[in-house]
């Protein structure tokens, strides 16, 4: 009988094939009592299964072909910073000499001591990176313990060649980035984890090697069985199970219109974004990595509208100085060739380990207390740098600086009375800069959304962050799975906030971008089209299909059509409206 598993869609495309289940053999830890004798003994068995763990990485390291996109690798690079570490092998060290543990618990008290700073983070992005010590971790346990840490030479799957994952779909509890990139050398058709969500390892990694993935489908391998025909629509986050032909005749269907979609996409490299009626939109990309920058290019967007530069603070205990911020901005100026660049600055949650102690103790509301411009603000010592290093880098291509999470005007007057000191002290060192370098905040914040006209006449252009305004405007955690459903772009009070902060960077005469994911999502194009918005930041896999969906949009229509809907005070009516914009 034909049934379905619902989980998130988080890398499109469609895939038919039989399942591979995965079974990773589970940890057993536990703590027992080492000799005075025989302490150093383990201290040294613990630094051999460090070694060991970054020799196996090196090696898969080593493996990865030139194809490969730059973030794949990254993550393994991540995972060979975070082995060779201080964090990482002085606690152990230090529990294996007071506590007479053995190492596998040692190293099980610095993970949880790791993981808990990394759940107290705000950013969703960075709480999701407690996978990397998760998976870390995990590989040293596996080597101390004499186990296989890989799922593909896993004594299990010993016999698994590379032919027998050939054309197969992957089910597993959860993939290491290791694991990814071994499959996709292995010819892997779709991933279906049973935990991650979008912005999971699987996730982030599976977009990028444009294999469809569905992740967090709950007891996916209690459902399926081992080499079952399945269907994956990556698109909407499902897995069909118990096929018959009717339905195998209408994926194969959807598969070809996917690959003549992409096709016909690819076609969009480098043509305008107008639409219907005219009306010329700007379509600009995130980047998380200066490596990043390459995607950009190679989709020809119109710039970076959004250059998020936590990267640069993560895994290790110091601040990136001036020199470290300015080399990775000159590479992405060079990367772009004179297109713009939005350089972000740091969107740090309040935690100790990113940011090398600073921020003090974990608030329990991370998310509303000190982020972003918040932190910065307080710690100059970190933030200095970084504005100089901005200025700097606008001596040699088209940057603009945004500051995060602004909630009040006072912000904007601090962050510009540094920005002119920081000027001062660049004239003095005799260094060049862009003496009209626009500075722009992110509007991510119900308050700063209402008083956007007030932000508007201060700043050089404004942008919209959803991800973040959907959160505080909704009262929900972005990244709480429990009361994920709440979590909506269309509710009407996200709509009349994205509309005032249109409409009041428009009277101030500056420009307003929108870079949440929503800018991404071709379901809420028309609607943005409508609400007034001329300029979009997505991830770069996005850019052409919603480009498509401009050039078929007609702004004079929808702006009609949105007017209605705002003031629509009729559940049915909006509904109704809602859908007549998505078709319009
Ligand atoms: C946002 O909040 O929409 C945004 C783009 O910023 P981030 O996702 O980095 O918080
Ligand atoms: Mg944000």
């Amino acid at each position: 009988m034909p049934f379905s598993l619902h989980g998130i869609g988080v890398s499109r495309g469609y895939a038919i094939g039989r399942t591979y289940l995965l079974q990773r053999n589970q940890l057993e830890i536990t703590e027992y009592t080492i000799p005075d004798a025989i302490v150093e003994d383990e201290v040294q068995r613990f630094l051999t299964g460090l070694e060991v763990a970054r020799q196996q990485l090196q090696d898969i390291r080593a493996r990865v072909p030139a194809t490969t996109p730059n973030d794949v690798t990254a993550f393994i690079d991540t995972h060979l910073l975070m082995l060779q570490d201080a964090t990482f092998s002085e606690a152990p060290i230090g529990f294996i000499r007071t506590r007479k543990c053995n190492a596998e618990w040692a190293l099980q008290l610095q993970r949880d001591a790791l993981v808990q700073v990394f759940e107290q983070m705000d950013d969703p992005y960075l709480r999701t990176r407690k996978d990397d010590v998760d998976h870390v971790v995990r590989r040293v346990q596996h080597i101390l313990m004499a186990e296989d840490p890989s799922y593909l030479s896993d004594p299990d799957y010993a016999d698994l060649a590379p032919s027998r994952l050939e054309g197969r779909i992957i089910v597993a509890d959860d993939l290491t980035p290791a694991d990814t990139i071994l499959m996709q050398h292995r010819g892997v058709l779709a991933f279906v984890t049973e935990y991650g969500g979008p912005l999971s390892h699987t996730a982030i990694l599976a977009r990028s090697l444009g294999i469809p993935a569905v992740v967090g489908a709950r007891n996916a391998r209690a459902y399926l069985g081992h080499d079952e025909p399945v269907i994956v629509d990556g698109r909407q986050g499902v897995v069909l199970v118990g096929l018959d032909e009717r339905i195998l005749r209408y994926y194969r269907h959807k598969q070809k219109e996917e690959r003549q979609q992409q096709r016909e996409l690819s076609k969009l490299k480098g043509k305008p974004a107008v639409t219907r009626d005219g009306i010329a939109i700007g379509l600009y990309a995130n980047i998380e990595l200066p490596e990043d920058a390459a995607a950009v290019r190679d989709v020809v967007a119109d710039g970076i509208g959004l250059y998020r530069t936590e990267f640069l603070f993560m895994n290790r205990n110091d601040v990136p100085d001036e020199e470290e911020h300015l080399a990775s901005y000159l590479h992405v100026i060079k990367v772009l060739e004179g297109s713009p660049i939005t350089i972000r600055t740091a969107d740090l949650g309040a935690d100790k380990q990113v940011d090398g102690g600073r921020g003090g103790p974990v608030s329990t509301n991370p998310a509303l207390g000190l982020r972003a411009i918040r932190m910065c603000l307080k710690d100059l010592g970190m933030f200095r740098p970084q504005l100089r290093a901005i200025l700097r880098a606008s001596a040699y291509g088209p940057v603009r600086m945004m500051v995060p999470m602004l909630s009040t005007i006072q912000e904007v007057f601090q962050v510009l009375r540094l920005v002119a000191e920081t000027r001062q002290e660049l004239r003095d060192r005799g260094l060049a800069f862009n003496e009209a370098l626009p500075i722009g905040g992110m509007i991510e914040i119900p308050a700063a959304a209402v008083c956007a006209a007030q932000f508007a006449r201060y700043l050089d252009f404004l942008s919209i962050g959803t991800n973040d305004l959907i959160q505080y405007t909704l009262a929900i955690d972005r990244v709480d799975d429990e009361i994920n459903y709440l979590y909506d772009p269309l509710h009407p009070a996200v709509l009349s906030l994205i509309h005032n902060t249109i409409q009041a960077g428009h009277k101030a005469g500056i420009p307003v971008s929108l870079c949440g994911e929503m800018a991404g999502d071709p379901r809420y194009t028309r609607l943005l089209l409508g609400l007034g918005l001329t300029e979009f930041s997505m991830h770069p896999t996005a850019l052409l299909e919603i480009k498509r969906v401009i050039q078929d949009s007609d702004v004079g229509v929808l702006n009609g059509v949105v007017r209605r809907l705002l003031r629509t005070t009729d559940a049915d009516k909006y509904a109704e409206t809602l859908k007549a914009i998505a078709q319009n």
